[in-house]
C-alpha cells in the first residue's frame, strides 16, 4: 500500500489547518496561553522575572556618550553618606518584587546593595567621585552630578522595563504558537509525521490578542517616555554640568534640619494646574546634620517649581506630607530606616504597599510612613509656640493631628 498521493496529501493538510484556525479563533482568550500543568507556568513566570533580574545586574555598555566600555556597578545614592545615615546594622528597607510571594514587599536589604545599578564603566564612575568624598552637597557642580546619576538610573531601569516586556511578549506568542501547533498536528493525518526534522514553518498564529496588544502597548509607552522625556532631561542637565551653569534644567534645593529618615531618587510629577504636568527628578538625600530635597526640571517651569517648594518652607508638615506621597505614588526607589517601618501595623503596610504596587493615582486617604516624626515636630511646635499659638499654626497642627488619628485607628 503506498502513500496517498501529493494532491491529497495537501488537500488533507489544508483541511486540519483550516480547521484549527477556525477552533483558534472561536477559543476565550485565557484559553489561548495553555500550560500543561502549574509547575510549568510557575516556571515560566519565574523565567520572565529573572530575565527582568538577570539584565539588571548583568554588564552592559557604559552609558556615557560614544563609551563602549563595559560597565560596573555603582550606587545611585551615596552609600557612605546618606544611606548608611538612615541605616541599621548596615540595613536599610526598600521596596522590592519578591518572585517566591509574587508581590510587592518592603524588604530590609544591605545598604551596600542599595540603590545599585551598572550604569557606568570605571573610567566614567570617576564623574562621581568628587560627589562619592563630599560629606553634603555644597557646591552647584555636586548637586548637578547627583541629578545626572538619578536620571541615569531612571533611564536604566526604563530600558530593563522595556526588554523584559520584549522577553514577556516573545514568552507569551512561543505558548499560543505552541498550542496552535498541538491542535494542528492532532488533526493531521496519520501518515503525516511532525518530528524535529520537519520544521512548521507556517504556524505562526497571528490572531491579535488583548495580552498581546497590552504588551506592545506598555512596551510602546515605555519606549516613548525613555525617547522623548529621559534622555532628552540626560542630554540637558549634561550640557549644564559641562559649562557648570544652571541653563536648562533648574534645580531647587531645600535643605533643613528635620531628619526625615529616608532617602529617594526617582520620578515625580508636579500638576499644579489643568493640562500640566511636570516631570521632575527628585531626591531626598539624608546627611549627617541635614536633609537635602533636590528638585529638577526644565526651566521653563521655574516659576511652578519655586511655588512648589515655597510651600516647603513655609510649612513643614507640608513637606514632609509631600515626601510620603512620592514614596507611596510616585517613585518606588526609595530607602526608609528599617525601625520606622517595623512601628507601622499590619494592615497600614498593607494599605501602603498596595498603593506603592499599583499605579493608582492618590484616593482622597492619606497614607502615612513617618508616624514619630510627625509627633515630635507636632509637640516642638507646640513647646516652641507655648500659649501663643497661632491660628495658622493651630490649624496645622490640627489637621496633622486628625490625619494620624484617621490612619492608625482605622
Ligand atoms: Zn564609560
Amino acid at each position: 500500500m503506498g502513500l496517498p498521493k501529493n494532491k491529497i496529501i495537501i488537500a488533507e493538510i489544508n483541511d486540519a489547518l483550516d480547521r484549527t484556525l477556525e477552533e483558534f479563533a472561536a477559543i476565550n482568550e485565557e484559553d489561548l496561553v495553555d500550560f500543561d500543568n502549574e509547575s510549568e507556568q510557575i516556571r515560566t513566570l519565574y523565567d520572565i522575572m529573572n530575565n527582568f533580574g538577570k539584565w539588571r545586574h548583568s554588564t552592559h555598555q557604559c552609558m556615557y556618550k560614544n563609551c563602549s566600555n563595559e560597565t560596573i556597578k555603582s550606587h545611585t545614592i551615596q552609600k557612605s553618606e546618606p544611606l548608611l545615615q538612615i541605616s541599621e546594622n548596615n540595613k536599610v528597607v526598600t521596596p522590592e518584587y519578591s518572585l517566591k510571594k509574587k508581590k510587592l514587599e518592603i524588604t530590609a536589604i544591605n545598604i551596600k546593595n542599595a540603590s545599585v545599578f551598572p550604569g557606568f564603566c570605571i573610567e566614567h564612575e570617576r564623574i562621581f567621585d568628587k560627589l562619592e568624598i563630599s560629606k553634603d552637597l555644597q557646591n552647584l557642580q555636586n548637586i548637578q552630578l547627583q541629578i545626572y546619576r538619578s536620571i541615569s538610573r531612571e533611564i536604566f531601569s526604563k530600558q530593563n522595563m522595556i526588554e523584559s516586556l520584549e522577553y514577556s511578549k516573545q514568552r507569551y506568542l512561543e505558548i499560543v504558537n505552541r498550542k496552535f501547533e498541538r491542535k494542528l498536528v492532532s488533526k493531521l493525518p496519520s501518515y503525516v509525521k511532525i518530528d524535529k526534522s520537519i520544521e512548521l514553518k507556517s504556524t505562526k498564529y497571528s490572531r491579535k490578542t488583548y495580552i498581546e496588544d497590552e504588551l506592545t502597548r506598555e512596551m510602546n509607552n515605555n519606549k516613548f517616555i525613555l525617547n522623548n522625556i529621559l534622555l532628552p532631561f540626560r542630554d540637558k542637565i549634561s550640557k549644564d554640568i559641562k559649562k557648570n551653569k544652571v541653563q536648562n534644567i533648574y534645580i531647587t534645593v531645600t535643605n533643613i534640619d528635620i531628619h526625615i529618615p529616608c532617602c529617594l531618587s526617582g520620578i515625580i510629577t508636579l500638576s499644579p494646574k489643568k493640562n500640566l504636568n511636570i516631570f521632575m527628578i527628585a531626591n531626598v538625600l539624608h546627611y549627617q546634620d541635614q536633609v537635602y530635597i533636590i528638585l529638577a526640571s526644565y526651566v521653563k517651569y521655574k516659576k511652578w517649581m519655586d511655588l512648589y517648594t515655597d510651600r516647603f518652607h513655609a510649612n513643614p508638615f507640608y513637606m514632609l506630607s509631600e515626601i510620603e506621597n512620592w514614596m507611596i505614588y510616585h517613585s518606588d526607589h526609595w530607602f526608609l530606616k528599617p525601625s520606622v517601618w517595623d512601628e507601622l501595623s499590619n494592615s497600614n503596610k498593607e494599605k501602603i504597599i498596595e498603593q506603592v504596587d499599583s499605579n493608582n493615582q492618590y484616593s482622597g486617604k492619606d497614607l502615612l510612613i513617618f508616624i514619630d516624626l510627625r509627633k515630635d515636630m507636632i509637640k516642638i511646635a507646640e513647646e516652641e509656640s507655648k500659649n501663643n499659638i497661632s491660628p495658622l499654626l493651630k490649624s496645622i497642627l490640627d489637621k496633622e493631628k486628625t490625619k494620624m488619628e484617621l490612619f492608625l485607628n482605622e
